[in-house]
C-alpha cells in the first residue's frame, strides 16, 4: 500500500545520507578503518580455524525455542567459510551455527577483539569522528516522546556516548553494562560516574531488579548467544510500566535478502538475527505490552548495487575507493540511489537494514519472572 503522504523530506535524506557518509570525508581515516576491518577479518579467519582445529565449533539448535528440526541452512560466509548462517522455521530466528561455547566467546569481547576493536575507536578518535561527538539520535527523541525522564540503563553501552546523549539532552539519570573492557574505561570517563557502567562479566544482577524506568539495547542483542535470556533480564529489570526499546539489524530486510552472504548485518559477532515475527512473539511470550516494530535505514551504496548485480565479488560497507576524487565522485550517484531507496522505504515497499522496538513491562507487574 503506497502512503504517499509518508514519503520522506529530500532535506532528511541529504542529512541522513551525509551521516552515513562520516568516514568517507576524512579519507586517511576512511583508508585506516578499512585496513583495520581487514585485519580483524584475518584475525577472525585464523581463529575459526584453530577453533575448528580444537573442535570447539559445534552445530546447535535454535537458541530461542530449542527446536533442531525445522532448521534450514540460509548461507556460508564468503570471507571466513566456517561461519555459516541457520533459519529457525519454528520462530523464525536467524542465528549462527556451527559456533563456540559463551566463554571462548566473550574472551573476543573482553580482548576488544585482540586490539583490532580498540583500534578503530583510535583512529576515529584521532580524526574526530569518534562516536562521543555524535550529537543526534533518533531513538532517543522517539523514547522521550514516550518517557520523560526516570532511570535509563544502555545496555551493551560501548564507549557510552547514549548514556552522554540521555544525560545532556534529555536529563535521564544513566547507567550503562559492557563486557569490553577498554569501552567500559572510556564510558566511565565520559559520563564522569564510573559507578554507573557496569562491567556485565561481574555484576550483581539481582539489584537490577525493578531498577529502571527504561532500558534502551542499540545493536546488542545480535551479538549474545541466548538472547531469550536476556529478554527476560530485560522486564526484570524494568520497574512495572518502564519502557523498553530494542535496535538491531535484522533478517527480514531487503538487504538482508539481495545481498545473501554479502550483506555486512550477518558480520562477525551477529550470532542472533531477529526478524518482526521473531523478536515481537518473543516480546509476548515473556509478557511485555504495547509493543511495536518499525524497519528502517535500507543501507546499501550505489556501488555494491551494481555490483551485485553484475556478480563482482565486494564486502558490504567495506568497499574500497582508491582516491579522494573517486569518493567525490561517488558521492552523487551513492546519495541518489540511497534516496531512492529510502522512498521506497517510506512508503513501505522495501524493508529497512534494522527494526526498532518498543514494549512496555505490564503496569501492574508485581513478580518477577524466571
Ligand atoms: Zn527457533
Amino acid at each position: 500500500m503506497v502512503k504517499l503522504k509518508q514519503l520522506p523530506k529530500f532535506k532528511e535524506l541529504h542529512k541522513e545520507v551525509m551521516r552515513s557518509m562520516r568516514s568517507y570525508a576524512d579519507y586517511s581515516a576512511y583508508v585506516q578503518l578499512i585496513e583495520n576491518s581487514r585485519a580483524m577479518t584475518g584475525m577472525l579467519r585464523n581463529r575459526y580455524l584453530e577453533w575448528e582445529e580444537k573442535k570447539l565449533l559445534k552445530e546447535r539448535p535454535c537458541p530461542l525455542c530449542g527446536s533442531s528440526k525445522n532448521l534450514e541452512r540460509l548461507f556460508r560466509k564468503k570471507d571466513i567459510p566456517l561461519r555459516a548462517y541457520t533459519k529457525c522455521n519454528s520462530c523464525d530466528l536467524v542465528f549462527e551455527s556451527p559456533f563456540v561455547d559463551e566463554n571462548t566467546y566473550t574472551e573476543l569481547y573482553k580482548s576488544s577483539f585482540e586490539g583490532i576493536e580498540k583500534k578503530a575507536r583510535d583512529i576515529k578518535e584521532n580524526h574526530r569522528i569518534n562516536d562521543a561527538l555524535i550529537t543526534s539520535y533518533k531513538p532517543l527523541e522517539l523514547i522521550n516522546m514516550r518517557q520523560k525522564s526516570g532511570k535509563f540503563l544502555d545496555f551493551g553501552c560501548g564507549t557510552g556516548w547514549v548514556m552522554n546523549l540521555a544525560k545532556k539532552r534529555f536529563g535521564y539519570d544513566v547507567y550503562g553494562i559492557d563486557i569490553d573492557e577498554n569501552a567500559i574505561a572510556r564510558a566511565a570517563r565520559l559520563i564522569g560516574e564510573p559507578d554507573k557502567v557496569l562491567n556485565g562479566n561481574n555484576y550483581d544482577e539481582g539489584e537490577l531488579n525493578g531498577m529502571f524506568d527504561i532500558v534502551h539495547s542499540n545493536q546488542s542483542l545480535e551479538h549474545i548467544l541466548n538472547p531469550g535470556m536476556y529478554i527476560r533480564k530485560f522486564y526484570n529489570w524494568l520497574s512495572p510500566g518502564g519502557l523498553l526499546f530494542l535496535s538491531f539489524p535484522v533478517s527480514d530486510s531487503f538487504v538482508f535478502r539481495f545481498l545473501g552472504e554479502r550483506n555486512c548485518m550477518s558480520q562477525v559477532g551477529h550470532i542472533s538475527m531477529f526478524s518482526r515475527l521473531s523478536i515481537t512473539s518473543l516480546l509476548k511470550r515473556n509478557g511485555f505490552t504495547d509493543i511495536s516494530f518499525q524497519h528502517t535505514w535500507v543501507d546499501l551504496s550505489a556501488l555494491e548495487f551494481i555490483k551485485k548485480l553484475l556478480g563482482v565479488p565486494f564486502t558490504h560497507r567495506q568497499v574500497y575507493v582508491k582516491s579522494k576524487a573517486a569518493i567525490v565522485s561517488l558521492y552523487f550517484p551513492v546519495s541518489l540511489i540511497t534516496i531512492v531507496l529510502h522512498s521506497l522505504e517510506h512508503i513501505g515497499f522495501l524493508k529497512g537494514n534494522y527494526g526498532y522496538v518498543f514494549a512496555r513491562k505490564y503496569e501492574g507487574a508485581g513478580h518477577l519472572r524466571h
